[in-house]
């Protein structure tokens, strides 16, 4: 008999659980786009943001779009045909992200580090003294298929290590609002994000982030396009310049309730709940682990995400996803594929629990007490004590 009666409760890598504050706060007519608090909740929206990424120096730009189309932003407004781009892949995300700028005709070198450890800085600082003419570096600071984070900050010091002056462009939308970021201090040229995983907003939001650097850049790219194009935007002679058209309404009044939330928990603490509930995660993972074919996908406690964890089964991941699903009410997330070369691809012997945004520890404990009652009706095999091992680390930290 099927158990899933009360909310459905999703433990996927985004869209991540929405508060009901900001539900609420999106529950309302069509609102005035000339005047009054729209424009004042869009000015906040805006300095909230910079707090949430520490960004004071950059400019905000808000697109109606998904992460791709952040992705897209980025690249048109920074490259011409034939520009060299270093991509580092850590999983998919860079890759999906370096092909879209290969479409454009941008030249693409890459650097893969296998789908289960971090970019190693060093391998960057070698390719970028090797070839002078690289213009950017491209990376996740997240993976969320792999569940690797990268270090950002080790990146930027093989830069400039390298003597080098290519734009950093960096991708935090699994990331920002869970993990430590700091665009300033880490010398990052673009950031990437968008509102629904850690901002806890729905699809919807593609955000760019642009320094100063990126922003002269932009004068000389042969790729800009209009609705794209950073500077309209950036320099409004309008409210509605800056989103080039209607705004994202609802989607602005949510993300306000959504940041101020972050700013009443304070960053720190938002980091650090997600340090804690991320441990949790990994210590079940580990005991199950010890009787059976279960294993986190990175091995490096320091590499793991805080964000999202994928976990190798050693079995077909989707009879648990399965039963998870119709019996007991949890959607896990699916398997991205890590081979090279796989686009939406599932990987059958991978699951993902997303660890991302509004989540307390009853909704952690509750999801992995609710996948080993998944194991135990499916008589899967696996070490004892996986829930008891994710309370402690989450009470210890
Ligand atoms: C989710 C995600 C994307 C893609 O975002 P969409 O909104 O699905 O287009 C890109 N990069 C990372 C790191 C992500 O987690």
């Amino acid at each position: 008999m099927s158990l899933a009666r009360g909310r459905h409760f999703q433990a996927i890598p985004g869209p991540s659980a929405m508060p009901d504050e900001v539900l609420s706060a999106m529950h309302r007519d069509a609102p005035n786009i000339y005047e009054g608090s729209l424009i004042d909740v869009t000015l906040e929206v805006e300095t909230r943001l910079k707090a949430v990424a520490r960004a004071q120096k950059a400019g905000i730009v808000i697109y109606i779009t998904n992460g791709h189309g952040a992705w897209e932003g980025a690249l048109i407004n920074l490259f011409s045909p034939g520009d060299k781009v270093l991509a580092l892949y850590t999983g998919r995300f860079a890759r999906g992200w370096a092909d879209m700028a290969r479409a454009m005709r941008v030249e693409i070198e890459e650097i893969d580090f296998g789908a289960r450890s971090s970019v190693d800085p060093q391998r960057v600082e070698d390719a970028l003294r090797r070839d002078k003419s690289i213009k950017a570096v491209l990376m996740v600071q997240t993976d969320t298929a792999s569940s690797v984070r990268n270090d950002v900050l080790g990146v930027r010091r093989a830069i400039d290590a390298a003597g080098s002056d290519a734009l950093f462009l960096v991708d935090c939308i699994a990331s920002l609002g869970c993990e430590p970021y700091e665009m300033d201090a880490w010398g990052v040229d673009v950031t990437v994000a968008a509102s629904q995983k850690g901002l806890m907003t729905p699809p919807g939001i593609g955000l760019n982030y642009v320094g100063e650097k990126a922003r002269r850049a932009r004068k000389s790219a042969q790729l800009v396009t209009p609705y794209w194009d950073w500077e309209p935007r950036l320099e409004p002679t309008a409210f509605h310049a800056r989103f080039c058209g209607t705004p994202p309404t609802h989607h602005l009044f949510g993300l306000h309730a959504a940041l101020g939330m972050i700013e009443r928990e304070g960053l720190e603490n938002v980091w650090e709940r997600h340090r804690r509930l991320s441990g949790a995660v990994h210590a079940a993972v580990e005991a199950w682990g010890k009787g059976g074919t279960w294993e986190l996908n990175i091995p490096d406690p320091a590499n793991r995400s805080w964000a999202v964890s994928a976990i190798r089964t050693g079995i077909d991941a989707n009879t648990l996803r399965t039963y998870c699903d119709a019996e007991l009410d949890l959607t896990l997330g699916v398997g991205i594929s890590l081979s090279s070369g796989a686009v939406g691809v599932r990987e059958a012997g991978l699951f993902r629990i997303g660890h991302m945004g509004h989540l307390n520890p009853p909704a952690i404990l509750g999801t992995l007490a609710t996948i080993e009652a998944a194991m135990e009706a499916l008589r899967l095999e696996r070490g004892p004590g996986a829930v008891e091992a994710a309370a402690k680390a989450l009470v210890k930290g």
